[in-house]
Order: C-alpha cells, then sequence, then structure tokens
C-alpha cells in the first residue's frame, strides 16, 4: 500500500460560476477542518484576488483554471502563471476537457502550460481522460498512455512529483455519470504505471493523481477509497459547500 506516500488533494472546480460575491458568501460557508486532505479551489480569474482574500487564515488554498504559456507579451485575454503568482494562487488546472472540447487545447498545449505554471512554482493539475466513443471502443488505455507521454514530456523526475494528474474520464464530468470505483482505480493505476515505466516506480508513487467526474457526496468515500486514487477534482458538487465538506471528510488522507 503506497497511499500514505503521496498527498491527497481534493480539489474544486468552480468553472464559469459566482460572482464576487457569491464566491465570498461560499468560502465563508465551507468548513475545513482536518488534515487528511489538501483542500484547493479553483475559482473564476474574477474571483481570485476575493477568494484569496475569503479563505484568510484558513489551510484552504487557491486554483485557477487555466494559465498562458508564455511569461508576457502580445496574447490578448490571456494570464500569465506569474500574474497568478502574484496574486496567491498556488494551484493551476491544465488541460481540462472543455478546454479541448471548446478551446482547442491540445497535448502539445497542455505540455507548454505545465512548464510555465512550473516555472511560476505553481502546482500543475493536468487532466486527462478518455472520451465515451474511446471508452466503448477499448481504446481508453491508449488514449491514457498518449496524454500522459505527451503532456508531461520534457520534465525531470523532481517536476513530476510535483504535478498532480486529474483522470476525468470526459463521459463522467457534469453528467451524473460517474465511473465505477474500480473503474476509476484501475485508469489511475494504469496511468501510475506509464509513469513508472519512464521515470521509476518510486516516482510514479509519489504523484497524486485524482479522479473527477461527477463525484458527489454519496460516492466520494468509495471512489477515494481506491489505491490509486490521490484525491478528486470535483465540479458541481464543489459548489454545495456542504456537499463539498462531505467530500473532504471522506479522503482518506
Ligand atoms: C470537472 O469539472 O472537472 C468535473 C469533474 O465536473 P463534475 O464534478 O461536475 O462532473
Amino acid at each position: 500500500m503506497n497511499k500514505g506516500l503521496r498527498k491527497t488533494v481534493i480539489a474544486g472546480n468552480w468553472k464559469m460560476n459566482k460572482t464576487r460575491a457569491e464566491a465570498a458568501e461560499l468560502i465563508k460557508q465551507l468548513a475545513v477542518d482536518g488534515d487528511k486532505a489538501d483542500v484547493v479551489i479553483c475559482v473564476p480569474y474574477t474571483n481570485l484576488q476575493t477568494a484569496a482574500e475569503a479563505v484568510g487564515g484558513s489551510s484552504v488554498k487557491i486554483g485557477a483554471q487555466n494559465v498562458h504559456y508564455e511569461k508576457s507579451g502580445a496574447f490578448t485575454g490571456e494570464i500569465s502563471a506569474d500574474m497568478l503568482k502574484e496574486i496567491g494562487v498556488e494551484y493551476v488546472i491544465i488541460g481540462h476537457s472543455e478546454r479541448r472540447q471548446y478551446f482547442g487545447e491540445t497535448d502539445e498545449t497542455v505540455n507548454r502550460r505545465t512548464r510555465a505554471a512550473l516555472n511560476a512554482g505553481l502546482i500543475p493539475i493536468v487532466c486527462i481522460g478518455e472520451l465515451l466513443d474511446e471508452r466503448e471502443a477499448n481504446i481508453t488505455e491508449e488514449v491514457l498512455s498518449r496524454q500522459t507521454k505527451l503532456g508531461l514530456a520534457g520534465f525531470t523526475a523532481d517536476e513530476i512529483k510535483k504535478i498532480i494528474i486529474a483522470y476525468e474520464p470526459v463521459w463522467a464530468i457534469g453528467t451524473g455519470k460517474t465511473a465505477t470505483a474500480a473503474q476509476a482505480g484501475e485508469a489511475c493505476g494504469f496511468i501510475r504505471g506509464v509513469i513508472a515505466k519512464i521515470h521509476g516506480k518510486d516516482v510514479a508513487d509519489a504523484v497524486t493523481i485524482q479522479y473527477g467526474g461527477s463525484m458527489n457526496a454519496k460516492n466520494a468515500a468509495e471512489l477515494l477509497a481506491q489505491e490509486d486514487v490521490d484525491g478528486g477534482l470535483i465540479g458541481g458538487a464543489s459548489l454545495i459547500a456542504e456537499d463539498f465538506g462531505t467530500i473532504i471528510n471522506a479522503a482518506q488522507g
């Protein structure tokens, strides 16, 4: 059992939800105690400052939902890693399936964003996962292997240990359709195996791999109990303080 070797991280992905006033209110309702898991809320850019102030001295960390790969320059509408770092952001989601689907994100841009995040001292949460037709065509492992290898190409073993991977089967995101605990555990274990082949078992055993996809207050405990599932990336349920609290409490630590 190597679960104890790595950090359990419960991260909320608020997506494009909440005004600043609503964000402050939701954070006020979040009761996070205990140290079984690191807790992160990934809020819209416009809420980052508000969220950083609202979490105050609590242990909740702030994350962004994307980052540009260049340091600065003529990239209208984009935000750099240094800009995020400056306002107290510690984590950043990279390559979420919604960005892959709607905004042309590729394994190559995921790789470049991850490089920029690491260079700035941010912790990247790199999302990978298969589409429904890929699972049905029995190519889930091929897809996960490709996304892991290309997304994380060129990083040292020490850098790999700092990266969080979120396994998010696309068919389970926002659909209410959750992977079974066995499916989640199997896929996270497979991803760990891909990393082990490249960087060795010690590195792979140190990497936090989350499950994401309709995780909620009811199914979290079973998913989080899987040996290779080291936390969750939670969309819808992270917008309900009580449910997010239940998920945090279900974490194994
Ligand atoms: C997500 O946005 O990463 C996610 C997993 O969403 P949901 O929990 O709503 O499926």
